[in-house]
């Protein structure tokens, strides 16, 4: 499966491509190999948390970055990124850009409609009751 991952790079700090190459992958910059990252836990820790602080897609990039240097299984990956998340300074990984996507969070909204619907109800109630 083709996938566009964007990771920034420890060794060129650009955000650059994830390439696959004969089961590696590679910064598309400067040929950077992610997959001896696997050999050094401390520093994929790094580069991870360090994509997780980018915006937008940053948190699921580190997730699919993990899952394939450590060949994790997504779930896994995913639940491992969470937590280090979560040991390093809570990084809000639900809520990527603004506090706005509050008002995209469906049970939210439906919250809502509910509360204007019984308010809109009060006041007819006190008009014609
Ligand atoms: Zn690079």
């Amino acid at each position: 499966m083709k996938s566009t991952i964007y990771i920034k790079c420890p060794e060129c700090r650009e955000n650059g491509l994830l390439i696959e190459r004969q089961g590696k992958y590679f910064c598309a910059n400067c040929m950077y190999d992610y997959t001896q990252l696997n050999d050094d836990r401390s520093k994929l820790d790094e580069v991870l948390i360090e994509n997780l602080q980018v915006k937008g897609f940053g948190p699921l990039f580190a997730i699919a970055l993990y899952e394939r240097v450590t060949l994790t299984p997504p779930l896994e990956a995913r639940d491992y990124v969470f937590k280090l998340a979560e040991d390093n300074n809570n990084i809000e990984i639900m809520e990527p850009t603004s506090k706005l996507d509050l008002l995209k969070n469906p049970i939210l909204l439906i919250f809502i409609v509910v509360f204007v619907i019984v308010i809109i109800g009060l006041a007819l109630l006190s008009v014609y009751g």
